[in-house]
């Protein structure tokens, strides 16, 4: 008897940059997203923005009685960004009868895909199509994001108990260094505690991500660099001017 060899794996989560999310996405579903089918881990329901608006609204009328058209639809739905409900939450959970009650954001874990978007992850349930998955994969920088981060815990391992000897990334100025040995280089804390500190959602040390901010006097400002962790879930971006802010 053959056994057929499995060739898709589905225990590894894919971490994917939103830009090539997006490309696979318009290559198999068209550019508007509210055609794009993904499909609940849980149940295995397959979704569209289309459908879900569709069920939802299928016993509500307008004034005059008349059923309401798509575009009436879209009008209640504000405030989202289009791709957010049906990525992350089964459609049971506002449409009775189709689905099931799984949310990405739950107690049980069942997430396939992050997508990456300038230093933020986001949990995103996998494409309907099995072609537009096995595509993603190509795309897929776990194996690169896990390199970064054994290499940067080795050289944490290599300084052992002394913060004079880790090897610093030459785009980390003196002003970000100084601002994590104020809160590791005392009591007994190493360059792995520091590491270790360190919290699941945090960007991969070094990648680029953009932050909006606001001033004091209410003006928002954008800021775009690399991502460096310093304390309980915080960190500083370090700009390619060499600036440093914190986050
Ligand atoms: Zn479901």
């Amino acid at each position: 008897m053959v056994v057929e060899e499995k060739t898709t794996q589905t225990s590894k989560v894919l971490m994917v940059h939103k830009k090539d999310w997006k490309k696979v996405g318009e290559e198999f579903y068209g550019k508007d997203m509210m055609n794009w089918e993904l499909k609940c881990p849980s149940c295995g329901h397959v979704q569209s923005e289309i459908s879900l608006l569709k069920h939802h609204f299928k016993n509500e009328r307008d004034g005059n009685g008349k059923e309401l058209t798509i575009e009436e639809i879209l009008k209640r739905l504000k405030g989202k960004e289009k791709w957010f409900y049906i990525s992350y939450e089964c459609e049971g959970r506002v449409n009775k009868g189709y689905g099931c009650h799984y949310v990405n954001g739950g107690f049980i874990q069942l997430h396939e895909l992050l997508v990456m978007d300038e230093g933020y992850r986001r949990r995103t349930f996998l494409f309907a199509n099995d072609e537009a998955n096995k595509k993603l994969r190509e795309f897929d920088v776990y194996d690169e994001v896990e390199r970064i981060m054994e290499e940067l815990k080795k050289r944490c391992e290599d300084a052992g108990n002394n913060w004079d000897d880790f090897a610093w990334d030459n785009w980390i100025p003196e002003k970000a260094k100084e601002s994590i040995l104020r809160s590791w280089n005392i009591w007994e804390r190493t360059p792995m505690s520091w590491f270790k500190n360190r919290r699941e959602y945090e960007p991969t040390h070094g990648e680029r991500v953009k932050r909006t901010k606001t001033t004091y006097d209410k003006k928002e400002y954008v800021i775009e660099g690399r991502y460096l962790h310093r304390l309980n879930g915080c960190g500083l971006i370090i700009t390619d001017e060499g600036e440093v802010e914190h986050v």
